[in-house]
């Protein structure tokens, strides 16, 4: 399965993306995750993602592009991946369509999981993560058991800097600006799929493997 999971901002890609990799045993690449990653690290690329993502804008996209076309030449995508994440503008999706072209690899589908954007806001803010194994969780839509404390390894939890309220803002403009037009791109390639994203997360993942599965 080569899945790219499409969607605005806390839409719920990585909960599903986590789900995904329980069921398919396929590699979840998030470049959210990787420039997070590399601003831990204090890295050049962590360096120049750290204040995009502050302000809620877009990492360029020949920095993005050349993550991912390194990530996915690595043997463990060879049977699969989830790509969450990106791409997010036009460019990123044409950079996308070269590498797998280069790999022999065809997607599976392109699934968007779709969801109002007031409700968005709310499950951003709402968004703790792990700091110790990245488990995500929402204060009021999916407590962890003790608060402040991961329930799968004890890790404390944190809100990302860019999880408030008025950076999401601008996050989901850059989603209606740059991103949505992938819709018509995957549509057109006969890949897309669109899913409920406001149901329940159980019924979120049911819709989405029955849509791979199809
Ligand atoms: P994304 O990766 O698309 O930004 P996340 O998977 O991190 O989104 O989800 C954003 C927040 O919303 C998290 O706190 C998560 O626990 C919560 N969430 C995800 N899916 C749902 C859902 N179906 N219903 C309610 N809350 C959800
Ligand atoms: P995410 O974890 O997917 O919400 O991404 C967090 C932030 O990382 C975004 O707001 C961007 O600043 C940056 N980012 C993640 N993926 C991309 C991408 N494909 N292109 C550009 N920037 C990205």
């Amino acid at each position: 399965m080569y899945i790219l999971l499409m969607g605005p901002p806390g839409a719920g890609k990585g909960t599903q993306a986590a789900n995904l990799v329980q069921k398919y045993g396929i590699p979840h690449i998030s470049t959210g995750d990787m420039f997070r990653a590399a601003v831990k690290e204090g890295t050049e690329l962590g360096k120049k993602a750290k204040a995009c993502m502050d302000a809620g804008q877009l990492v360029p996209d020949e920095i993005t592009i050349g993550i991912v076309k390194e990530r996915l030449a690595k043997p463990d995508c060879a049977k699969g991946f989830i790509l969450d994440g990106f791409p997010r503008t036009v460019e990123q999706a044409d950079a996308l369509d070269g590498i797998l072209k280069a790999l022999s690899i065809r997607l599976t589908r392109a699934v968007d999981i779709s969801v109002p954007s007031d409700v968005l806001v709310e499950r951003a803010v709402g968004r703790r993560i792990c700091k110790k194994c990245g488990a995500t969780y929402h204060i009021r839509f999916n407590p962890s058991k003790t608060e402040g404390v991961c329930d799968a390894c004890g890790g404390e939890t944190y809100q990302r800097a860019d999880d408030s309220e008025a950076t999401m803002k601008n996050r989901l403009s850059v989603y209606e600006a740059q991103t949505k037009p992938l819709i018509s791109y995957y549509q057109e390639a006969g890949l897309y799929s669109k899913i409920d994203g406001s149901q329940e997360m159980s019924k979120v993942f049911a819709d989405i493997t029955a849509c791979l599965e199809k």
